[in-house]
């Protein structure tokens, strides 16, 4: 039998929705309950896929089963397209299975023309009406399918009311809009090079590949990578007989939900506008009455109104964001769906529906979007002055929340200008250790290079800081401290915004609002913990990260990043001598300066961690984030280390490296240079016997990490130093400690070899951004370059360093943790790279098995939230 590929209501309902979009498969649910929906039918997604497989062409069997379909539509609604004695006119709409601002809304009125506008006329004895409809039609249709911009006849629009001296189009008469259909045609033909298309029919189906078309624009694209919705899914298109609620005063249109969306209030809440079509209420020219009014206006109407809003509310069992039209005192419904809502309001509405005995707390659970908990933990735009603000470019959302401040080009400069109480964003090319103190006093943080995992994106995240990263567009000049983008040019001290969460730029001072933390999320978060089976950790390198981490409801350290432990101004100055001992007694000399910090700082994060797990990752610093630069550093080194600034450079010199990433770091220092694991475990087994001392009550077991192992040999060797030292410090201390020894798997080849690498460790913790790094073989700190080209061409769908590759990565991940447990049953299993953050890779981990995820302190709850999600969805690997 033929595939079907359209469907009308009556043959449709919820549970449609790939196939029929979620505005479809919703009307049809509403067609069965018996409420009052324009008839219509649904062109389905499959159609959408079918039309990108054949080039970009709507196959001609589609195109009859459509005319049928219309056919069909005629009969029902005794109305015939293009007949001006009775016409039929519809809406073109799209709608994929999960709601997306980036695609073609909808185009009203379609199956007008020259007679059929006549026609109207006569039978509405309205020709006001008929025309005003005809001129919104060509308007819309000329934009959003055959890409005339609307501004365009905007400009038409005001010239005739120039010409006749008036403001507002209610004071436009019938002869006005006639007289502007045939300015607009004109426009139109001056701008094409065609005339306006006449024929019902083709404008029908111009208008379904519009809406096709429009699946695979870039703001579609983007919204997609956003919110991880698959290219694959297509857009189906509904096409609905109109309505017209610009029929007179007895006629209106609005959209109402049944909770407020900001804050979750249950009352209905909504606009509406009498005598308006669809688009009036969105276009804001004229301002809408509050639905209340509609008590008083239509009290029949907003009875019915309302007491369906409480039925669909009840049934979708969920705030719905309705739409809908009123014709001669008729009430017609034209769309329902899962009203978008902050974050706030998504948790009142879970927990209140959850008192009200509408859901159970795994309903609830399911209804909160993980990441939308983003906007809870860190501030945002105030919502008025964002909705008109347009960026002037846009960078990877690197870290969260939204930032508004002066721009200064240095970490210096972040600090002095912070210090004379000025908000700051710091803006660099790429940023580097010592940034850290800018970093720390900046409201956010923009880069021009550097990819999800570069540095200024895993330690702004660690911070909570907002970040924008790799703006490719941008033009930075550091030295005359001024950047240029989208035309713009920003020097110090001017003001811009940053949008973390969605990569946007502004060139201009947008206010902010602090994030704050309500009882209904640790209600829901508490429900998540009851039902998760994933131990949610955190990466923090300092006390007051770790702190902060158990606030959020960490369960552990999953990787503290003992490199970034020395990454202040009157540290790094120690980490570089050690880096660039050109012998052991040297590097001793400089390891024995850190060691006390060392020990310090690990006694405050195991006092902070309160008997909790905390993995120690030994000293993995890429070198080329830790040599100098700056004459001064390198000037302030030489004195540390007594040596001559050209000594000092001959050094750097002798250490760079074409690729630092797949350099010398990681275990291969401690090969090279075993004194570091020595003072290391030193440090670590030090700091737990006094902490264990101090708090007798808890259990510290220190986790040691050892990174960027590739071979089990020379883990082995590493281990060895460890265990060696670490058992005599305790031997000698007279104590018992236990400690774990295990290792990070990041490299293919130790996945590969899983087996022989766990045979010497007791758990293994894969670091997804190396490891995807690796696996790929691009950079995670330039990939952000070229990934774009990727994304267009449909080859890659998302970043693979902010969401799990499963295929790939996931691949070697899977035969790691197989290969491992098989050679040691016990072996503890976890994830602490970025990926440990995401809720779709978290997803993935759950149902692997493993026993824990890490990520940064601000998305422990994210994590928390996705893993119950996970847990209610999916089967876990025993
Ligand atoms: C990793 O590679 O995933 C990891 C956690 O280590 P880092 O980001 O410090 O290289
Ligand atoms: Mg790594």
């Amino acid at each position: 039998m033929a595939k079907k590929y359209v469907y009308l209501f009556s043959e449709g309902n919820a549970s449609m929705k790939e196939l029929l979009g979620g505005k479809g498969a919703n009307l049809a649910e509403m067609t069965g309950m018996g409420m009052s929906v324009p008839e219509s039918f649904t062109v389905t997604t499959e159609a959408c896929n079918r039309y990108y497989d054949d080039n970009k062409k709507i196959a001609p069997e589609i195109k009859d089963e459509i005319f049928a379909y219309l056919k069909t539509l005629e009969d029902i609604t005794g109305k015939t397209f293009g007949d001006p004695g009775n016409p039929l006119l519809v809406s073109v709409r799209s709608g994929a299975r999960a709601s997306m601002p980036g695609m073609m809304d909808t185009i009203l009125n379609l199956g007008l023309n020259d007679t059929v506008v006549e026609g109207i006329a006569g039978l509405t004895d309205n020709p006001r009406f008929a025309y005003d409809s005809y001129r919104r039609f060509i308007q819309m249709f000329s934009d959003v399918v055959m890409d005339v911009p609307k501004s365009s006849f905007e400009r038409i629009i005001d010239e005739i009311k120039e010409k006749k001296g008036v403001s507002l189009d209610v004071h436009l008469s019938a002869e006005d809009f006639k007289d502007m259909v045939a300015m607009f045609k004109d426009h139109f033909k001056e701008h094409k090079g065609f005339d306006f298309p006449s024929d019902p029919k083709v404008q029908l189906i111009e208008a379904v590949e519009a809406v096709f078309r429009s699946w695979d624009n870039p703001r579609a694209n983007y919204y997609r990578r956003m919110n991880d919705i698959p290219y694959s899914w297509g857009t189906a298109v509904t096409v609905q007989s109109m309505v017209f609620g610009n029929m007179g005063n007895d006629s209106g249109t609005g959209v109402a939900f049944t909770r407020n969306p900001s804050t979750g209030e249950k009352k209905l809440y909504g606009e509406y506008l009498i005598n308006a079509q669809g688009e009036d209420v969105v276009a804001g020219i004229r301002t809408p009455e509050l639905i209340d009014t509609l008590a008083q206006t239509m009290p029949h109407v907003y009875k019915q109104f309302a007491d369906t809003a409480e039925k669909l509310e009840n049934h979708y069992k969920n705030m719905q964001d309705m739409e809908f039209t009123i014709e001669r005192g008729k009430l017609y419904m034209l769309q329902t769906r899962n009203g978008k809502r902050t974050a706030d309001a998504a948790l009142k509405i879970a927990c209140d529906m959850v008192s009200e005995g509408l859901i159970t707390k795994e309903e609830a659970i399911m209804m909160i979007e993980p990441k939308s908990l983003d906007s809870v933990l860190h501030p945002q735009f105030d919502g008025a002055a964002i909705k008109d603000a347009k960026p002037i470019g846009t960078g990877l959302p690197a870290s969260p929340g939204a930032a508004c401040g002066r721009v200064v080009f240095s970490a210096e400069d972040a600090v002095e200008w912070h210090g004379r109480g000025h908000p700051v964003i710091l803006t660099r090319l790429e940023t580097s250790p010592e940034d850290i103190q800018g970093m720390t006093v900046a409201k956010g943080i923009l880069t021009a290079r550097g990819g999800m995992t570069s540095h200024a994106a895993v330690v702004a995240r660690g911070m909570g800081r907002c970040c924008v990263a790799g703006c490719g567009e941008i033009s930075v000049d550091e030295k005359a401290k001024q950047f240029i983008l989208g035309g713009k040019t920003i020097k110090e001290g001017d003001y811009i915004s940053l949008d973390g969460t969605s990569g946007n730029i502004y060139g201009e001072a947008l206010p902010t609002v602090e994030a704050s933390i309500s009882g209904d999320f640790r209600t829901l978060m508490g429900w998540a913990d009851e039902i998760r089976q994933l131990k949610i950790r955190t990466n923090a390198d300092t006390p007051k990260d770790s702190a902060l981490a158990i606030e959020f409801g960490a369960e552990g350290i999953g990787l503290c990043r003992t490199e970034h432990m020395f990454f202040e101004a009157d540290r790094i100055c120690d980490m570089r001598e050690m880096i660039l001992s050109t012998n052991v007694e040297q590097r001793k000399i400089a390891l024995n300066k850190l060691l006390p910090r060392q020990r310090a700082d690990f006694e405050g994060i195991f006092e902070a961690m309160q008997g909790y797990p905390v993995t120690i990752r030994y000293l993995d610093p890429p070198l080329h984030e830790f040599l100098p630069t700056d004459e001064e550093d390198i000037r302030e080194l030489a004195n540390q280390m007594n040596l001559t600034m050209a000594r000092i450079r001959q050094i750097i010199a002798s250490l760079h490296e074409f690729n630092p990433m797949m350099g010398f770091r990681g275990c291969r220092l401690i090969v090279a240079f075993p004194e570091i694991a020595e003072m290391q475990t030193r440090a670590v087994i030090e700091a737990a016997i006094n902490v264990q001392k101090r708090y007798p009550d808890w259990n510290i077991v220190p986790e040691i990490m050892i990174p960027l192992i590739s071979e089990a040999r020379e883990l082995a060797f590493v281990k060895d130093i460890v265990v060696k030292t670490a058992d005599e410090i305790i031997a000698n201390a007279g104590v018992n400690l236990e400690y774990m020894v295990g290792t990070m798997i990041e490299i293919p080849r130790a996945c590969v070899t899983a087996d022989e690498v766990a045979a010497h460790v007791q758990f293994f913790s894969f670091g997804t951004n190396d490891l995807t790094q690796m696996t790929f073989g691009f950079s995670r700190d330039d990939s952000g370059s070229f990934l774009n080209h990727y994304y267009d061409k449909h080859i890659y769908e998302f970043d693979p360093f902010s969401r799990l590759d499963q295929n790939g990565v996931g691949k070697l991940i899977e035969t790691a943790v197989m290969l491992g447990r098989k050679a040691k049953g016990s072996l503890q299993a976890g994830v602490c790279g970025e990926h440990g953050g995401d809720p779709s890779s978290i997803e993935f981990f759950h149902k692997l098995g493993l026993d824990y995820v890490s990520c940064s302190p601000f998305r422990v709850p994210i994590a928390r939230l996705a893993a119950a999600q996970a847990a209610l969805q999916l089967p876990r690997a025993e």
